[in-house]
């Protein structure tokens, strides 16, 4: 049977975890022309530094999304860091796409506990997520956000191996229509916070930006504050 070559390295890709991706390569398998950062250049942040008065909507895996979703943030013109997982960006790529005030950042292709997998399967983990993004968005993701927000300085080298040189933590966190704030009453500027691609999301962003309102603070991108 006749396998084109490109469905074959593809299905190699996907099936042969342990193959050496150190380096990233597309997927034909070429290496990727791209910059690679020492380990103590991979900056680990969990708010920015900015006296504007803005604070970073950011949303991880992309599991559910929706039409009113879609709405509510088009009609709100919300600055949105997604965090998706490889294949969830993939299977919901025409949602994503339609959105025009949102970036695609690495949050691995598996959802992995990136403390507890050898380097090479960190690196396997971060360059395909690189490459769907690449693929579907035609762009490379600037930040790393590490499932469960697990990172050690094995997985920091691997990030700057991968060639990205910020791992996005967080410092705020909306879930279930609370704010879950570290004990601080107000939200300040440069504030990261995380949400998720719930049935909830829609809920939860409400609550969000009534409290940054409150606060005086705008959504904005990180991108647009780090590069
Ligand atoms: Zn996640």
């Amino acid at each position: 049977m006749f396998i084109p070559n490109l469905l074959l390295s593809l299905t190699l890709l996907n099936f042969l975890p342990n193959i050496d991706q150190s380096h990233c390569n597309d997927s034909r398998g070429r290496r990727l022309e791209q910059p690679s950062y020492l380990t103590k250049d991979v900056k680990v942040i969990y708010n920015v530094r900015t006296r504007d008065k803005v604070a970073f909507i950011t949303i991880d895996d992309g599991v559910y999304v929706s039409d009113s979703l879609a709405k509510f943030i088009d009609d709100n013109q919300l600055p949105i860091t997604t965090f998706a997982l490889a294949g969830e960006l993939w299977r919901n790529r025409d949602w994503f796409t339609q959105r025009t005030n949102m970036t695609f950042e690495n949050h691995t292709n598996t959802h992995a506990h990136m403390t507890l997998v050898k380097p090479k399967q960190q690196g396997y983990e971060i360059c395909r997520a690189s490459q769907v993004i690449r693929n579907v968005t035609g762009e490379r993701p600037v930040f790393f956000r590490p499932p469960g927000g697990s990172w050690n300085e094995e997985v920091r080298a691997s990030v700057g191996q991968a060639g990205i040189k910020y791992i996005a933590m967080w410092n705020v966190q909306v879930d279930k229509g609370k704010i879950l704030n570290r004990g601080r009453n107000s939200l300040s500027p440069g504030d990261i916070v995380l949400l998720h691609y719930t049935h909830g999301l829609e809920r939860d962003l409400k609550v969000l930006l009534t409290k940054m309102k409150q606060d005086g603070l705008e959504p904005a991108l990180l991108r647009d504050y780090l590069k």
